[in-house]
């Protein structure tokens, strides 16, 4: 599984920095949480063919309290979901007491520590790094971050403690059926729909490191399909239902969207849809995960208050008009057996088999009947279409001049694509490469 590491310092040292500089790529990736935390962002990153999730945190002064005390909390739980930690000190302000109070909590926590000294070229760097040392660090980073300098050698170091062979042993590796994640707010009915889910089913429960972390997952059989269920809820792990559920985890929550072959995510119908339900499904979206939409919680509500839901559903969620939305009761199992016609659709969809030749057979015919603008006199020219991948699927078009293609020929091309294809409930990336 992908390491996570944590940003940690006071405020202003230049954590955000680094954060944006490392998930640049990709920065559609970045989620930030509002409700959940006041300043906590997550985000994926690669270097090189490595991916691994960051974690920045707004930061940690010194005397908490108040707002200063919460920000403190989120740090530490920062660094409680991280594999390891990355601490920041601004070499231009040198040392300070927060500093070497984070220094000393890190010193307890057991995971390893990098620290960096941010900021090097507005700073003597011998006078900064002596300084630093002081601190009895056993090695320090010059960095940066505005500039990127320095970031890979700390990246390298840090993804070095974890072998990619890892994943061959992640839970994951133990799925034998299609992998479900089921995921959402707090408190929408995701245990509820687990069980209901497993219910008659025999399952497989298999023993798993406990960290709050890391999800369970369990293997089923329903009308003789295989399938995994990514338990973010921890719901078999329960003795009791009274049992206290686990703290809510995006680390845990995004590790499983990223596992997933599909991920139900589940909403309640009886409160408005709020931001957090939405950044989960960009987060899916993102990963390019397939998705079924379940707003649970559908028993008892009045013919007027399912209309309005709905109205509001429609509005907000238009971006995500591919998947296929449930209303279902967790509680009674009304609607939950159709999600698996969703699973199953959105499953074949995001892996099916695709063809060169039928690729660019659907590509001419949509250049046939809407062609792509003139640019500079000179008309963008899409020659060819090949598969790139599968779950997401992409769609890699040739022709000339495809930097220039506008956002809204691509949507387009999308929307051909997955009408001649019959592709429901998945992502579909496009890429351009030029040919000239
Ligand atoms: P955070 O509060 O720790 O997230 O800090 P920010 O990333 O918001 O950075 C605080 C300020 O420091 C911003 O004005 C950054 O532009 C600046 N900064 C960040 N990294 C560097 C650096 O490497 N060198 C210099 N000179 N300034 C930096
Ligand atoms: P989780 O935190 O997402 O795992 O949510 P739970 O499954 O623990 O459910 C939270 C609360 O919502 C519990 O009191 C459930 O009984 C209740 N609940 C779950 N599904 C439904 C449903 O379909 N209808 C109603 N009315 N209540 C539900």
């Amino acid at each position: 599984m992908v390491p996570v590491i944590a940003l940690v310092g006071r405020p202003n040292v230049g954590k955000s920095t680094l954060f944006n500089r490392l998930t640049k790529s990709r920065d559609a990736l970045v989620a930030n949480f509002p409700g959940l935390t006041r300043d906590r962002q997550y985000g994926e990153a690669t270097l090189g063919d490595r991916r691994f999730m960051l974690i920045d945190t707004g930061g940690v002064n010194g005397d908490e309290e108040g707002i200063d005390e919460a920000m403190a909390q989120q740090s530490m739980q920062a660094i409680d979901e991280a594999d390891a930690v990355v601490l920041m000190l601004d070499a231009r302000a040198g040392l300070m007491p927060a500093d070497q109070g984070l220094i000393h909590h890190l010193r307890s926590c057991s995971k390893p520590v990098f620290i960096v000294a941010n900021k090097i070229d507005g700073a003597d760097p011998n006078v900064a790094m002596a300084e630093f040392y002081q601190t009895g660090a056993a090695n320090i980073y010059p960095l940066t971050a505005s500039h990127g300098k320095g970031v890979r050698k700390l990246v390298e170091d840090v993804l070095e403690l974890f072998p990619e062979a890892e994943e061959a042993d992640g839970p994951g590796a133990k799925a034998t059926g299609k992998k479900i994640a089921v995921v959402g707010r707090p408190n929408v009915g995701k245990s509820t729909l687990v069980n209901r889910m497993l219910g008659e089913e025999r399952v497989v429960v298999y023993d798993q490191p406990g960290t709050t972390r890391d999800s369970i997952y369990i293997n089923y059989e329903r009308e003789g399909e295989p399938y995994t269920i990514i338990d973010t809820a921890g719901v078999r792990k329960r003795r009791s239902i009274s049992e206290t559920v686990e703290k809510f985890s995006i680390v845990k929550t995004l590790k499983a969207i990223d596992d997933a072959n599909v991920v139900i995510l589940v909403m309640d119908g009886r409160e408005n849809v709020v931001d957090q339900d939405l950044h989960l499904l960009g987060q899916v979206i993102d990963s390019g995960r397939a998705v079924v939409v379940a707003i649970n919680k559908w028993d008892g509500l009045s013919a007027d208050q399912k209309n309005r839901i709905k109205t509001e559903l429609d509005r907000r969620l238009q971006f995500i008009d591919f998947a296929e939305i449930h209303f279902i009761s967790a509680l009674h199992g009304t609607g939950v057996g159709h999600l698996y016609e969703s699973i199953e659709k959105a499953y074949r969809s995001a892996t099916m088999a695709l063809q060169t030749r039928r690729l660019t057979m659907i590509l001419e015919g949509a250049v046939h009947d809407h062609a792509p603008p003139m640019i500079n006199g000179r008309r963008i020219k899409l020659r060819l279409a090949h598969p790139g991948g599968h779950n997401p699927p992409i769609i890699v078009i040739h022709g000339n001049q495809t930097s220039k293609v506008p956002g809204s020929y691509t949507r387009y091309l999308e929307k051909v694509f997955r009408r001649e294809l019959d592709m429901v409930g998945t992502p579909l990336r496009i890429e351009f490469k030029t040919s000239e």
